[in-house]
C-alpha cells in the first residue's frame, strides 16, 4: 500500500494518474468524500461523492478504512474496494492527506509506503493553485493556508519528493515503488526458491 500526499497544487494527482495509468500492478483507491464535484469530476472515478448522511453511515457501520475532516468537508477510504483489491494481488495507491495517512500507518504499520510531495516553492504552489481555477479566490487562500499546515507533516513520511519537473518526480516515484516491491519480506516464495537452490547444490 502506498500513499502519496501533499498540500494540494503540488502536482499529486497528475503524478498519481500518470503512474496508474504505466503501471497495471496498482491500483488507485477511489475515497468517498461530502465534498461538491468539481467541473469535470466524475463520481465513482475521481471520487464517491456522498451525502454528509451517507458519510455517517458508513463511519456507523465500520465501512472505512480511515477518514478525516479537510477543508470542512469529510474524506475517507471504503475498506472494501481496497482488500478485493489487494486480494488480487494488486498494490493499492492512497491519495490521502496526512491525518489518513497516521491511521493508516497504525493499522498497517509496514505494509503502507509513505511519499510526500512538496512543491518547488511558494509561488509556484499559488500559481499552480491559481492555474488550477477550479476553485474560488478565497478558497485558493484558504488551501494555501492548509498548504503549511500540511507540510508541516512531511517529517512522517518515508519519502519525500521535490516535484519541480512532472516527469522527473513520476521517475522518482517509479524507482521507490519498485525497490520497496524488491524488499526481501515482500517476495512471496523467495525463501522456497532459495531453499530449492541450495539444497541442489549440497
Ligand atoms: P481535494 O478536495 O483537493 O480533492 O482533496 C483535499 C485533500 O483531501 C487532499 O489532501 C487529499 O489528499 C485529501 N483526501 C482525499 N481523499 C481522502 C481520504 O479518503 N482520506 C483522507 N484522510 N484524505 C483524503
Amino acid at each position: 500500500m502506498y500513499v502519496l500526499s501533499s498540500p494540494s497544487g503540488a502536482g499529486k494527482t497528475s503524478i498519481a494518474t500518470k503512474l496508474i495509468g504505466q503501471d497495471p500492478l496498482i491500483s488507485m483507491s477511489i475515497s468517498m468524500t461530502t465534498r461538491k464535484p468539481r467541473p469535470g469530476e466524475v463520481d465513482g472515478k475521481d471520487y464517491i461523492f456522498v451525502s454528509k448522511e451517507e458519510f455517517n453511515k458508513a463511519i456507523e457501520n465500520n465501512e472505512l478504512l480511515e477518514w478525516a475532516e479537510v477543508f470542512g468537508n469529510y474524506y475517507g477510504t471504503p475498506k472494501e474496494a481496497v482488500e478485493q483489491k489487494l486480494k488480487t494481488g494488486k498494490d493499492v495507491l492512497f491519495d490521502i492527506d496526512w491525518q489518513g495517512t497516521q491511521q493508516l500507518h497504525e493499522k498497517v504499520g509496514k505494509d503502507l509506503v509513505r511519499l510526500f510531495i512538496l512543491p518547488p516553492s511558494v509561488n509556484v504552489l499559488e500559481e499552480r493553485l491559481k492555474r488550477r481555477g477550479q476553485d474560488e479566490d478565497h478558497i485558493v487562500q484558504a488551501r494555501m493556508k492548509e498548504a503549511a499546515n500540511q507540510i508541516s507533516h512531511w517529517a512522517e513520511y518515508d519519502y519525500v519528493i521535490i516535484n519541480e519537473n512532472l516527469d522527473e518526480s513520476l521517475l522518482e516515484v517509479q524507482n521507490i515503488l519498485n525497490a520497496e516491491r524488491l524488499k526481501r519480506e515482500r517476495r512471496v516464495g523467495l525463501s522456497a526458491f532459495v531453499r530449492n537452490m541450495t539444497t541442489r547444490m549440497e
